[in-house]
């Protein structure tokens, strides 16, 4: 049921890998909350035409857009695409990112490129296709999702943590640039958490061993994660800014 009053209603929200997981999840709880929603997919269309279905569902307008956010023009057509559609961007989501295993010293210069590409400079493309609208409106809100690994770092994925890492920074340094002007940039760095790239850490003695350590004894699920996005997208965080939350069952509290 569409929820009139919701907290980012009329705004214009733009996901990267909203077909599933937690972009998904972002796409849903954005849209229960009152915005028109702008969902890129790569592999996942079925599952980004499904979910645009389900948001309408809450009265809301969505649109899917075919995007690879390693191509810097696939990605500046989504954002266009997405202004174009609804006449501006409020909301940028990057959440679109890939965690494979990577032993340092067998990663090849080729891994490396590619998790940086996917999970950093996707971000650099989107963030520079959407501030000069929101520059224009003097108001807008960018989130990066972020990870648990990029503030501890993580044996086999120094190429992920390390973009991780990155989009943290990329967040401090455009609030640090933008934010007189209205732009807010902030991150979610999620700890485990059920989707499929989760599952691939969460089953067996070491998915068991990792749970028992979490202070509140469970991993994440992708609604939850979302919230907080939708947190930082909303008036209601209006003085965050170049900041991260950390849903991570209090398995860093940093
Ligand atoms: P999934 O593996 O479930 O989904 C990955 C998403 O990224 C998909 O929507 C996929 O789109 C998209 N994607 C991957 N490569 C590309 C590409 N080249 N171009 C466009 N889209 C792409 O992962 P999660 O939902 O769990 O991850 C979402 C974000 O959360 C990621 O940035 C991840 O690093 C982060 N995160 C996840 C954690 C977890 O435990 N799940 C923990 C911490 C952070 P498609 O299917 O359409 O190809």
């Amino acid at each position: 049921m569409a929820d009139r009053e919701g907290t980012l209603r009329g705004r214009v929200v733009a996901v990267t890998g909203g077909g599933r997981g937690i972009g998904r999840a972002v796409v849903l709880a954005a849209a229960a909350q009152g915005a028109n929603v702008a969902i890129a997919y790569h592999d996942s269309e079925a599952g980004a035409k499904d979910v645009a279905h389900q948001a309408r569902g809450y009265g809301v307008d969505a649109e899917v857009f075919a995007c690879d956010v390693t191509d810097r023009e696939h990605v500046f057509g989504f954002i266009q695409g997405a202004e174009k559609c609804y006449g501006r961007v409020d909301g940028l989501v990057n959440n679109a990112g890939i965690m494979p295993d990577s032993p340092f010293l067998e990663m090849t210069v080729e891994e490396w490129d590619r998790v940086i590409a996917t999970d950093l400079t996707s971000a650099f493309h989107a963030c520079q296709a959407v501030i000069p609208g929101m520059l224009e409106r003097g108001r807008g809100s960018i989130v990066n999702i972020a990870s648990r690994l990029g503030l501890t770092g993580w044996p086999g994925v120094a190429h992920y943590a390390s973009a991780k890492a990155g989009v943290v920074a990329l967040a401090k340094s455009i609030s640090r640039e933008f934010g007189q002007r209205g732009v807010r940039a902030n991150c979610v760095a999620p700890g485990v958490t059920n989707t499929d790239m989760g599952r691939t850490v969460m089953e067996g003695e070491v998915g068991r061993r990792r749970m028992a350590e979490l202070p509140l004894g469970r991993f994440g699920e992708p609604e939850e994660v979302a919230d907080c996005v939708v947190f930082l997208l909303s008036d209601a965080s209006s003085l965050l800014i170049g900041q991260t939350l950390n849903p991570n069952s209090g398995g860093l509290m940093p």
